[in-house]
């Protein structure tokens, strides 16, 4: 059981920021930014390369939320970024897919 499923079930505590029957989105416990916020679909899917198309629905979904979780975390005018890291070279430290969304001030560089 990975990191994120256990918070998932609720056996780690965690601050959710917003949770529906297909995923969830709670702060970065070492954020990276004065905003630093983690999407998680409640599927444990490993990362991005093990993506199909029964994760078609899934995805689109998450995406969609993005931009509403980054309206309530009050980031829409400033401006935000989403973030993907895969495997070791990606520098991916949970392997249970995450989008990362970091905000909240001047962000350096191009990448995160
Ligand atoms: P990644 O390195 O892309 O796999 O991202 C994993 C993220 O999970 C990192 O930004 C960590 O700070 C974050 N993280 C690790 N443990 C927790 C936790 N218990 N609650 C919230 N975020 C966590």
């Amino acid at each position: 059981m990975t990191l994120f499923e256990k918070i998932i079930a609720k056996e780690l505590p965690s601050t959710v920021l917003y949770e529906d029957e297909r995923c969830i989105c709670i702060k970065d416990v070492a954020p990276q930014a004065k905003v630093h916020a983690l999407l998680i679909p409640k599927l444990a899917i490993p990362s991005l390369n093990d993506l199909t198309q029964d994760h078609q629905n899934l995805i689109a979904h998450m995406m969609l939320q993005i931009p509403k979780i980054a309206s309530d975390l009050g980031l829409s005018e400033t401006g935000y970024r989403v973030v993907n890291n895969i495997g070791q070279h990606g520098g991916q430290s949970v392997p249970h897919l995450h989008f990362h969304i970091l905000g909240g001030e001047q962000l350096s560089g191009n990448f995160a």
